[in-house]
């Protein structure tokens, strides 16, 4: 620590010293005899506090079936814990947001910190971590020491818009200028301010997580807030600067979350946030919006191919490597070896894993089951090999025809699916639409003959209208429409409708 800047910060009204509040909260827990009764009375001192607790308490975030009503029963729903944590949280932001700014742009500043801590939580659940509301106020409080130097050295930040936006940049900047970082400045804070041990290891090491790997908790904790930065500039930066790929490969090898489980992640800060935003008075995303951002997010994150998402990455370290191509052999077993498209087994996967998705964050799902029209004579006419480069030009057309972010699969013989997530019912139509007039629009050249092949296309969608109860019986519904297409003609796309069944659908079509 520059002992020059520390002699500054200490001689400064609110560094080190938290505020007042908060720093009765953090008396309170510090005493090992505490008891509910005289948390609710201290809490029940600063009435914004204790709504925002009751908010927290009612919130999704701690689904519960029965409403509290007063302090002590959000008390008990949150734990003692957990409540200290969250009003200190509530307390620090409250007072630190008062102060003034010198160079630092607080607006920004703030709502990456709130983005930051969503973050640091929502992978600490991803990771089954216990201490939800720690990891929250380290991510939340990880670059404080920002807002200390900011008051002790009034010009650090000063007319240096464009790097307050490159985190890294920044903490070099700092390190160029004052031999120290923000990092280190916070820790710093969080030991004066006597905040757990875990909080200043987390906050001292977020930009550097710990790169041996590690089950331990302590270590998945600190690794939580070194990443909860990162993603934060997902939803910040400007749409051209998003590092996605680079944070998921770094989220796989900070803490081994797959691709997969790291778009969940990215799902449910996005959920997080109105409610974030609600309980800190915070416009987070200003006018961004998450949706946008989660489609972007789920573009990158879902390329088809593990390959394309590598090579993005500049920065891929030699000894990956042979992980990597254990990831590419574990990609081949999910493909169907003619087509490249997906296999079935991986199809059944994907449904299941997208229709939860789809039910927990309430974004529409959409499948669509393509069948090539007369398949059967094409194969008769002109021979089995033949058919078979059909179906691989089917797979072309399928993949030219849809979006990035849409999974298709071989369900067998010349059947296809397409799972589309966050598809509503209008969309997936027109995309379905598109795909049977590409099919028209193609002629198949098999030595001097030239051979054209409809499709006909049912389509279904999940948590608009209709729901259904599973992703079989959702499946099912795209067949039946698929079945409906078959009887009004072939060659034509046919959207679900439950109050009509099949046959008595195609005479009235
Ligand atoms: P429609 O779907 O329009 O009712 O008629 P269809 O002739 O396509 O119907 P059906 O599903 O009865 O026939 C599917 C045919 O697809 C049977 C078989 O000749 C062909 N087929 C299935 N799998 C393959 C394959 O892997 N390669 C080739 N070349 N043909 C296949
Ligand atoms: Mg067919
Ligand atoms: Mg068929």
């Amino acid at each position: 620590m520059n002992p020059e800047i520390e002699a500054h910060l200490r001689s400064l009204v609110n560094f080190p010293s938290p505020p007042g509040v908060a720093t009765h909260i953090i008396e309170l827990a510090r005493d090992p005899d505490i008891e509910m009764g005289k948390v609710a009375r201290a809490l029940s001192m600063d009435s914004a506090l204790a709504t925002k607790i009751l908010r927290i308490a009612n919130s999704p975030l701690y689904a519960q079936r029965r409403k509290s009503d007063n302090l002590r029963q959000a008390l008990v729903v949150l734990g003692l814990n957990a409540t200290l944590t969250l009003a200190l949280s509530f307390s620090l932001v409250k007072s630190l947001r008062t102060g003034r700014a010198n160079g630092l742009d607080h607006a920004w500043y703030w709502r990456r910190a709130l983005l930051a801590a969503t973050a640091a939580r929502a992978l600490g659940d991803a990771m089954h971590q216990t201490l939800a509301e720690e990891i929250f106020l380290a991510g939340l409080l990880q670059d404080v020491g920002m807002l200390a130097l900011d008051q002790a050295q009034p010009d650090l930040y000063r007319g240096r818009e464009q790097l307050q936006r490159h985190h890294a940049a920044l903490a070099e900047h700092e390190r160029r200028v004052l031999q120290t970082d923000h990092a280190e400045i916070g820790a710093w804070l969080m030991r004066n301010w006597n905040l757990p041990e875990r909080l200043h290891r987390a906050i001292a090491l977020s930009h550097r997580p710990d790169p041996q790997p590690s089950e331990d908790p302590a270590a998945v904790f600190q690794r939580c807030v070194a990443l909860s930065g990162p993603v934060a500039d997902l939803f910040l930066l400007d749409p051209a600067d998003r590092p996605f790929a680079e944070t998921a490969l770094a989220a796989e090898r900070v803490l081994g979350l797959d691709k997969l489980s790291f778009g969940q992640v990215l799902g449910t800060v996005g959920a997080m946030i109105p409610e974030t935003e609600a309980i800190f008075e915070s416009d987070m995303l200003a006018r961004q919006h998450p949706e946008l951002i989660l489609e972007q997010a789920r573009e990158v994150l879902m390329l088809r191919s593990l390959h394309a998402l590598r090579e993005i990455n500049h920065l891929r370290a030699a000894a990956e490597s042979s992980s990597s191509r254990a990831l590419e052999l574990e990609e081949e077993t999910r493909r169907d070896a003619m087509t490249g498209v997906y296999n079935r087994a991986h199809l059944d996967q994907v449904l299941m894993r997208e229709f939860e998705n789809s039910t927990r964050h309430r974004w529409p799902l959409s499948v669509a089951f393509a069948d090539l029209d007369n398949f059967k004579s094409i194969n008769d006419r002109y021979g089995h090999q033949a058919g078979d480069r059909i179906l691989q030009a089917t797979a072309r057309i399928l993949r030219g025809n849809t979006r990035e972010t849409d999974i298709i699969a071989r369900y067998g013989g010349e059947e296809f699916v397409i799972v589309l997530p966050a598809t509503d019912a209008e969309t997936a139509h027109s995309i379905c639409e598109r795909i049977v007039m590409a099919f028209q629009n193609t002629e198949h050249v098999i030595g001097a003959e030239h051979a054209q092949v409809t499709v006909s296309i049912g389509c279904a969608t999940h948590g608009q209208e209709t729901t259904f109860a599973s992703a079989a019986e959702f499946v099912n519904a795209a067949d039946q429409a698929l079945y409906t297409a078959k009887l009004r003609g072939r060659n034509r796309s046919v959207p679900f409708d439950r109050r009509i069944p099949g046959a008595l659908a195609a005479l009235h079509g």
